[in-house]
């Protein structure tokens, strides 16, 4: 009996995993029609300073509303355009945007695009990056690269490589979501970034003694290693108080903006006045 119990298992345990696969397939293929008709569009959400309430620079983040299922998250269909081969293609499409549209933005704004570790492996980045610059006409100190440190899991040396070429176009590169990998502090100090994004999760628990301790450390590395620190994940005034008092400079989060299209970011409108308001 409790053999038949178990091969019953089994075969609802299979059964849902073919689901899952037959589901996810179909979602690679919705995905590569949907970038192969340049449908995946770029929303952008604001990097504040705290003291001046000003927008320094604004991430882009990709986006997709399915046809039929609506708005599906970036970290959902990010794993499958990995997974599927298509990272590189998406990854491309939403650099060119971005690159193009920080050309509407004011002069002093930067934009930040994300990477995936698999845009660096074999594809080119280089002249990719080289490429949407130039198409653009974009200066190549207003583009920041947002890496992971998963970027320096495989193919370290070669993938060092390529970040030092990229440095060496002009572009900054900043290290994403710090602090909930593995040994993230030796990763710090493995390239000369020039941006560390705290993650939001370190935000969530800021009114917590231990987050302030492990704050600080990193506050004072980022002074040593000169490199300049941006929150993410900022929601409440209270929070923003405190980091500035830790002396961090800048933050992003739904307290500022949500991401949101070009054509609804505003520099002077409701959201610059709460950014205003906040600095004061
Ligand atoms: P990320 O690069 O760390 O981007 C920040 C994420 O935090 C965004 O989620 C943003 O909407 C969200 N966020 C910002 N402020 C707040 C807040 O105050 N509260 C909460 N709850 N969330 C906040 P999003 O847009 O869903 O993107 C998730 C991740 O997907 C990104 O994390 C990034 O790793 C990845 N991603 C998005 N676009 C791209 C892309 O074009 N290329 C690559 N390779 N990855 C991307
Ligand atoms: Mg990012
Ligand atoms: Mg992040
Ligand atoms: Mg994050």
């Amino acid at each position: 009996k409790s053999k038949n119990a178990g091969r019953n298992c089994f075969h609802i345990y299979s059964a849902e995993l073919k689901a899952e696969a037959d589901q996810r397939n179909v979602l690679e293929i919705e995905l590569r029609e949907a970038i192969w008709r340049d449908e995946i569009e770029v929303f952008y959400q604001p990097v504040t300073e705290l003291g001046t309430g000003r927008v320094k620079s604004v991430e882009a983040l990709a986006r997709w509303h399915h046809d039929t299922r609506g708005f599906i998250p970036p970290t959902e269909f990010i794993a499958v355009a990995e997974a599927g081969g298509l990272i590189v293609e998406l990854g491309n499409q939403v650099l060119t945007k971005a690159c193009r549209d920080a050309m509407t933005m004011p002069g002093d704004v930067n934009v930040a695009v994300n990477l995936s570790a698999l845009q660096f492996a074999g594809s080119n980045l280089v002249d990719t990056v080289t490429f949407a610059l130039a198409q653009s006409g974009l200066p190549e100190s207003r583009l920041e690269l947002e890496i992971t440190e998963s970027v320096f899991l495989a193919d370290t040396q070669e993938n060092l490589k390529t970040l030092q070429r990229l440095k060496a176009l002009g572009v900054s590169i900043a290290l994403d979501d710090f602090g909930v990998g593995y040994s993230s502090l030796s990763y710090l100090t493995a390239f000369p970034f020039d941006k560390v994004k705290i993650d939001k999760s370190f935000i969530d628990r800021i009114d917590r003694c231990e987050t302030v301790a492990v704050l600080k450390s990193i506050v004072q590395l980022a002074r040593t290693l000169k490199l300049t620190i941006v929150a993410e994940g900022v929601e409440t005034r209270e929070q923003v108080g405190r980091l500035q008092s830790l002396g961090i400079p800048l933050g992003q989060g739904f307290f500022f903006s949500k991401p949101v299209p070009l054509a609804d970011l505003s520099w002077q409108g409701p959201g610059a006045r709460r950014r205003r308001q906040a600095a004061a």
